[in-house]
C-alpha cells in the first residue's frame, strides 16, 4: 500500500509513523513537516520516501542537506505540500495542525485516495465540501479523531436512521475542577498538561478551554450528518470511554479503549480490516470506575458557541476555527487570559454577524479561506484592544 503522511513530525505523524515502521508492505509517498527537518529526515530514510516536504521555505536547504545521499527528493513551501498531495498514493494521514491542514486533504482526494483525517480543522471549515469531493471521486474520509472513530466503529453494521444520539465523551481537560475565579489565572504551563492524552500542544489547550470538543461537535455533524440537538457531550475524566451512540430501541453502544491514538490511526489504516495493534489494554477490575458528569456551559463557553456556529452553517465553521486560532495564539503569546480565548471568539462570530458572507454556502477552498483571513483579521484586531484595555 501506497501511504502518505502530512504533518508527519507532530503528535498525531509520530504516531503514525510508529505503526507504518512495523509494516513490512508499505511503500511511502510524501513525508511532511514544518520546522523540525532532522527528525523529518530520519523518518523520510527510515521509510525510504520518495519525496520529504517542508512547510517552510527558509528550512529547505537544511532539509535537503539532511538528507544528502539519500536519492530522497526534497521541496518546500505551501505549493510544495499540494503537489505532495497530488502524488499518487492509496492512503493519506492529514495531521497537519489548524486551518492550514485542509487543502492538501482536499487534493488527496481529488485523487481518489483513502483521506485518514485526523485534521479536524477541514470538517469544521469545509465539511461539505470535503464530503461532496469525496463522493464526487469515490473517495473514502476515515475519521481519527478517539471520539469520532468510535462513532464510526459503533455504527459499523447499523442503519443510521435509527441513530438517536451520538454521544462524544470529554475528558474535562486540566481545569475540570477549577473555579472562574481560578480560570482568570490559569498559566500556559498548566492548560498545556492533559491529564489522559499526551498530544501537540495546540489540541492540548484547545482541551483545556473545551474549544477541542466544541470543534469535534461540529467534526460529529459534519461526519455523520446528525441535527446538532442528536450531539451531546458528557464529561468523562478517565478517556476510557471515547464515545456512545444511542439507537431507537434504547440501546446505547460505547467505544472504549485506552487513551491511545495509535488505536484510531491503526483502525484507519487497516480498514476495513480490523488487524493487530500494539495498544494497551484495559483491565476494568483495576480501574474500578468511570465517571460522568455535564459540561458547565458557565465555566467552558466554547460549548455554546458550538452549537451557535451549527445554526448559522454556512462559513461559520471557517470564522469559528480562525478566531480560535488567533485566540489560541494570543493567548500563547501571554496576550490574553485564559477566559480572553472564548470571549474573543465570540466577539468575532458576533462581529461578523452582518456580514453576508458568513452564512453563504461552502461553495470552494477560496471561499473558506477568504473567510478564514476575514475572521483572523478581526480577531487580532479585537485581541489587541483586549490586551491594551486589559479586559
Ligand atoms: P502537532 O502540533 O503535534 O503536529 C502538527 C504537525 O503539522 C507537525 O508535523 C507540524 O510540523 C505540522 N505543521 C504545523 N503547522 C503547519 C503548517 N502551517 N503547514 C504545514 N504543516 C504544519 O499536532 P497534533 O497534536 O499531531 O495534531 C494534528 C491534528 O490532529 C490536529 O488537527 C489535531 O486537532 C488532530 N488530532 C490530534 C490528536 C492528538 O492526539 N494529538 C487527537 C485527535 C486529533
Ligand atoms: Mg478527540
Amino acid at each position: 500500500m501506497r501511504v502518505s503522511v502530512f504533518g508527519a513530525t507532530g503528535s498525531i505523524g509520530e504516531s503514525t509513523f510508529d505503526l507504518l515502521s512495523r509494516r513490512d508492505d508499505i511503500e511511502t509517498v510524501a513525508l511532511t513537516g514544518g520546522r523540525n527537518v532532522t527528525r523529518l529526515a530520519q523518518q523520510a530514510r527510515s521509510l525510504s520516501a520518495q519525496l520529504a516536504v517542508t512547510a517552510h521555505d527558509d528550512c529547505y536547504l537544511a532539509l535537503k542537506q539532511a538528507l544528502s545521499g539519500s536519492g530522497i527528493e526534497v521541496a518546500a513551501g505551501t505549493d510544495a505540500l499540494i503537489a505532495a498531495a497530488e502524488r499518487p498514493t492509496d492512503w493519506v494521514m492529514s495531521a497537519i495542525v489548524g486551518a492550514a491542514g485542509l487543502a492538501p486533504g482536499f487534493r488527496a482526494l481529488a485523487q481518489g485516495a483513502t483521506l485518514a483525517l485526523a485534521n479536524k480543522e477541514s470538517l469544521v471549515t469545509a465539511g461539505p465540501l470535503l464530503m461532496r469531493e469525496a463522493a464526487r471521486h469515490n473517495a473514502r474520509i476515515l475519521p481519527v479523531d478517539s471520539e469520532h472513530s468510535a462513532v464510526f466503529q459503533a455504527l459499523t453494521g447499523e442503519d443510521i436512521t435509527t441513530v438517536e444520539r451520538v454521544i462524544i465523551t470529554a475528558s474535562g481537560g486540566p481545569f475540570r475542577t477549577w473555579s472562574k475565579a481560578q480560570l482568570a489565572g490559569a498559566s500556559l504551563a498548566q492548560a498545556a498538561k492533559h491529564p489522559t492524552w499526551d498530544m501537540g500542544q495546540r489540541i492540548t489547550i484547545d482541551s483545556a478551554t473545551l474549544f477541542n470538543k466544541a470543534l469535534e461537535v461540529i467534526e460529529t455533524r459534519e461526519y455523520f450528518d446528525l441535527r446538532p440537538e442528536q450531539i451531546e457531550v458528557i464529561v468523562h475524566p478517565q478517556s476510557i470511554i471515547h464515545a456512545l451512540v444511542g439507537f431507537r430501541d434504547g440501546a446505547l453502544m460505547a467505544h472504549l479503549g485506552a487513551p491511545d491514538m495509535r488505536h484510531a490511526i491503526g483502525y484507519a489504516l487497516n480498514w476495513p480490516e480490523r488487524a493487530a495493534l500494539p495498544i494497551a489494554r484495559l483491565d476494568l477490575a483495576q480501574l474500578a470506575q468511570l465517571s460522568f458528569e455535564a459540561p458547565d456551559p458557565d465555566r467552558f463557553p466554547a460549548l455554546r458557541l458550538a452549537r451557535e456556529v451549527m445554526e448559522l452553517r454556512g462559513h461559520a465553521g471557517a470564522a469559528f476555527n480562525a478566531a480560535k486560532e488567533v485566540a489560541l495564539d494570543e493567548f500563547i503569546a501571554g496576550h490574553i487570559g485564559f477566559q480572553d480565548m472564548a470571549l474573543l471568539v465570540e466577539r468575532t462570530i458576533d462581529s461578523l454577524l452582518s456580514n453576508s458572507g458568513l452564512t453563504d454556502a461552502v461553495e470552494s477552498l477560496e471561499t473558506v479561506a477568504a473567510m478564514n483571513q476575514m475572521a483572523r483579521d478581526i480577531a487580532t484586531r479585537l485581541a489587541s484592544r483586549m490586551t491594551s484595555s486589559g479586559a
